[in-house]
């Protein structure tokens, strides 16, 4: 007999923002999938009403496109087994639902909110765990089922053997032990007929021939009742691998759900679209993920995709959480922008220029992207380091910053004035400009910095800035003097 194909899901919950935690999951299924040439299916779980957020699934969708991660059978893509959202399933966990009840594996429960709210006190004053006192279990079937017909408001439980064990596989946790004993009566269906999480999440691994599943170590709490319910259905669970927790940076708690910020104000992202939004590049993120609880061997850093889908093995997955670290996705970010051509890299950039209201073009972005691209850690801030080639006054600076280091306001204005002198009737070269620069400073017997800062201030409207000769070529002669002119004014006219 041929081995099953592999088929694994992602099937994220669509209640809030799209974080990174689930973008680790989801790689490490299409990883997995790749592989093994087989398919990556995404599932939208929301059954959860009270909880689904309108914006989640779009969010979802574009981040999991952000990083490549194209689904084979899913929502907007289709498949042979679809519909891939759960609300569009409710048939068939009702049906199913319906066999447990028949062979009476599950049984209805008529227990008022209220009422499971006092018991679940009661239970904790008794130190017990907070669950449900199986009341209903024991109704006689015909009478529950009366009561059904007429009209009585009920939830579906499932029926855990009161005692005994069980033992699941996990590939990477190995063999995990739960007593049933400690295992509550789950409900299967709730009052208003919809599944919980548990039903339709085994239903539909089932009925869409998952082979494996790859997914948080927070759900190994579900493995057991999840085992139950493949052994009443008579179904073969798939392989189940529970990856490990990411903990926050400082190695202590699970990563934040919410993003917060750094001493410094900058924000510490943890969702997908506020990792686009700052501008890391999707290579960088997948290569940084991936290396999250998993490793081709003890020191390979950077990889590509294709690397990645080559190597990637379960084997391999650590058993042990991995911490999250700000610092190496920026160097991972910065090594991948400094792989890109120039106007690959150019086209990246615009939209983040676009974004920040400037208005830049491609040609002259061709010719600055070079001058900044040693010093990007992250898309976003190629604003704050070029806009000044794109407007036409600079903004207000203080006059002060032309003033170079152990110099004084004569100092400035002289470097200025040649500046001016010297840069009026040369071809603008950069070659052209770096010489007569150069030159005017040994004839002025200034130390370069003492020139060419006040130039650079002038031009740009700040002291750090790109390489100053390129940048004054780009800018071209009429700009670059008129800028120096101005500063010469600023100097002149107010009291420095
Ligand atoms: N819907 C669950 C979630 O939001 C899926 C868990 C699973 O993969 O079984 O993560």
């Amino acid at each position: 007999m041929s081995p099953k194909p592999v088929r694994v899901r992602f099937a994220p919950s669509p209640t809030g923002d799209f974080h990174v935690g689930g973008a680790r999951t989801a790689l490490f299924n299409y990883l997995f999938a790749r592989h093994h040439n087989g398919s990556f299916i995404l599932r939208i779980e929301d059954t959860d009403r009270k909880r689904f957020n309108p914006q989640a699934m779009q969010w979802l969708l574009d981040g999991l496109r952000y990083l490549g991660l194209e689904w084979d059978e899913g929502p907007e893509v289709g498949g042979d087994y679809g519909p891939y959202v759960q609300s569009e399933r409710l048939d068939l966990y009702r049906r199913n639902c319906q066999k447990l009840i028949d062979n009476r594996q599950a049984y209805y429960c008529f227990c008022t909110p209220e009422r499971l709210k006092s018991v679940s006190l009661e239970r904790q004053k008794q130190g017990l765990d907070p669950g449900y006192d199986r009341h209903c279990r024991n109704i006689d079937f015909e009478e529950a089922a009366q009561k059904v017909r007429d009209g009585a408001t009920y939830t579906v439980r499932f029926k855990i053997p009161r005692d005994g064990k069980v033992i699941v596989k996990d590939l990477i946790r190995g063999e995990i032990e739960f007593d049933n004993a400690v295992l509550r009566d789950a409900v299967l269906l709730k009052s208003d007929g919809t599944p919980t999480y548990h039903l339709a999440n085994v239903i539909d691994d089932h009925h869409m021939e998952i082979s494996h599943i790859l997914r948080g170590d927070e759900w190994v709490s579900s493995l057991p009742l999840h085992w139950h319910l493949y052994r009443a259905f008579g179904w073969e669970p798939p392989v189940m691998a529970h990856l490990p927790i990411i903990l926050n940076p400082t190695g202590k708690g699970k990563m934040s759900k919410r993003e917060q910020r750094a001493p410094d104000g900058k924000i510490l992202p943890v969702f997908v679209r506020t990792f686009k939004e700052l501008g890391y590049l999707p290579e960088a993120l997948v290569n940084y993920l991936a290396l999250l609880g998993w490793s081709v061997d003890d020191k390979t850093e950077f990889m590509t995709r294709e690397e990645l889908i080559e190597h990637f093995s379960l084997e391999r997955i650590n058993t042990s959480p991995a911490a999250w670290n700000y610092e190496k996705l920026l160097h991972f970010n910065g090594h991948y922008i400094r792989q890109l051509s120039i106007p690959e890299l150019t086209d990246r950039l615009l939209p983040y220029l676009s974004a920040a209201g400037i208005k830049s073009d491609r040609e002259k972005m061709l010719r600055i992207t070079p001058l900044i691209q040693e010093r990007l850690n992250v898309l976003s801030e190629v604003a704050e380091k070029v806009d000044f080639f794109f407007v036409e006054q600079l903004p207000d600076y203080d006059p002060r910053e032309l003033i170079p280091k152990k110099g004084d306001v004569q100092m400035a204005l002289l470097a200025l004035q040649k500046a001016a002198e010297v840069l009026s009737d040369i071809p603008f070269t950069r070659d052209q400009i770096e010489n007569v620069l150069r030159e005017s400073v040994r004839s002025l017997g200034l130390k370069a910095g003492q020139m060419f800062q006040p130039v650079r201030v002038a031009v740009c409207g700040r002291k750090v800035a790109p390489p100053l000769f390129q940048t004054l070529e780009i800018l071209g002669p009429e700009v670059a003097l008129e800028r120096i002119r101005l500063a010469i004014d600023k100097l002149q006219s107010q009291r420095v």
